[in-house]
């Protein structure tokens, strides 16, 4: 017996189409809703990534700002901020040699980061 497909937000049960690409929303409010938990959720990721970068950048110094209350945009700026601030440790260390005692976790090769 074939899957009745659902609504991917208030899982109601959902017509079936003959023809085109099947529905995912039962409504237009469903599917803002959908949009709106994928973006808080991007936002979270952004702000677990920028605490853990700012966290190794600042262990040694001042700490971690309150993330909390940043909005996408300053995350995005903070991100941006820490890894030309972490890239710019890492080519300091390769110009000096590791006499310069810059901490080894935060000179690695810049990981595959996207957003
Ligand atoms: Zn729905």
């Amino acid at each position: 017996m074939p899957e009745i497909p659902q609504c991917g937000t208030c899982g109601k049960e959902l017509p079936r189409k003959d023809r085109g690409r099947p529905r995912r929303y039962c409504s237009a409010a469903c599917r803002t809703q959908a949009y709106r938990s994928r973006q808080q959720h991007d936002v979270e990721k952004l702000r677990r990534k920028a605490s853990a970068l700012l966290a190794e950048l600042t262990q040694e110094t001042a700490g971690v700002p309150p993330l909390a209350q940043f909005d996408e945009e300053q995350l995005r700026e903070a991100l941006r901020c820490a890894r030309a601030t972490r890239d710019a440790l890492a080519a300091l260390n390769l110009a000096l040699g590791p006499e310069a005692g810059i901490r080894a976790s935060l000179v690695r090769p810049p990981e595959k980061e996207h957003e």
